[in-house]
């Protein structure tokens, strides 16, 4: 089996006195695209942010090739190579293309800047030709790509995607998913997923897990839940 990337141990977090998950156990592999499903309000976003160290983890335990970062802080967290697309892409509508790609950059060796830059025109060609337009008068595809395009910035060896399909027409979807598996299988980077779009980030995925009420329900290859009758009934039907 390949290396571990990102072990999540047994994790329990709480926004006060609600506990949104209950001891999550989860496994992501170098290399690795992995996705996370569930309905609205399972837990999944949590997850994603309580793995960058905000809201922590009460309890469990998360490690990054091995080695524990539960509590660390945020920015300790993306300096050892992880980046989050959060959801809803939060980019800086008043900046330009080229400012918000600079925000992502700020904990990164300032050398390699130019190379990086290029490295995300090449992969959206549409963030080079608007890179003096503000960020917020992006269509929403756009703005995706530039959240996807900012997350590079700061060279992660684990990339965090929190929705990124979330009210874009299908042929956008379909872009960013094969954004999502170049990132993956060309520039090596490890993928985690969240998805109220199960279908496709199944399709995509070497493995995924189903979160409900905070825990994890089933996991599997993306090919095996695909297939699988509750799955399909819970989150494919109609979808
Ligand atoms: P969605 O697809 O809607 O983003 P989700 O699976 O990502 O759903 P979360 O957003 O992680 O789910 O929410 C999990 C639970 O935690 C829900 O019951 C939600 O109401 C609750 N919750 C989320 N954020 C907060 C917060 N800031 N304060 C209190 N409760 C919260």
């Amino acid at each position: 089996m390949a290396e571990t990337m990102l072990e999540v141990r047994g994790v329990a977090t709480f926004y006060g006195a609600i506990q949104a998950l209950h001891g999550v156990d989860l496994r992501v592999a170098k290399g690795e695209i992995v996705t996370l499903i569930g309905a609205n309000g399972a837990g999944k976003s949590t997850l994603l942010m309580t793995i960058c160290g905000n809201p922590r983890a009460r309890d469990g335990s998360i490690a990054l090739d091995g080695e524990d970062i539960t509590g660390l802080a945020t920015h300790e967290i993306v300096r050892r190579g992880v980046a989050q697309v959060p959801e809803g892409r939060r980019i800086f509508p008043r900046m330009s293309v080229f400012e918000n790609l600079q925000m992502g950059a700020t904990l990164v060796d300032p050398t390699h800047f130019q190379h990086d830059l290029e490295r995300v025109f090449a992969m959206f060609p549409r963030l080079a030709e608007r890179r003096e337009q503000r960020g917020g008068t992006l269509s929403g595809g756009e703005q995706q790509m530039l959240a996807i395009g900012r997350a590079l910035m700061s060279r992660p060896r684990l990339l965090l995607l929190d929705e990124p399909s979330l009210g874009l027409a299908p042929l956008i979807v379909r872009q960013i998913f094969e954004a999502i598996a170049r990132i993956a299988r060309e520039e090596g980077v490890t993928i985690f997923l969240v998805e109220q779009n199960a279908f496709h980030a199944l399709r995509l995925a070497d493995r995924g897990y189903v979160l409900a009420n905070g825990r994890v329900r089933l996991s599997g290859t993306g090919r095996e839940l695909l297939a699988n009758a509750e799955v399909r009934a819970a989150y494919l039907e109609g979808g």
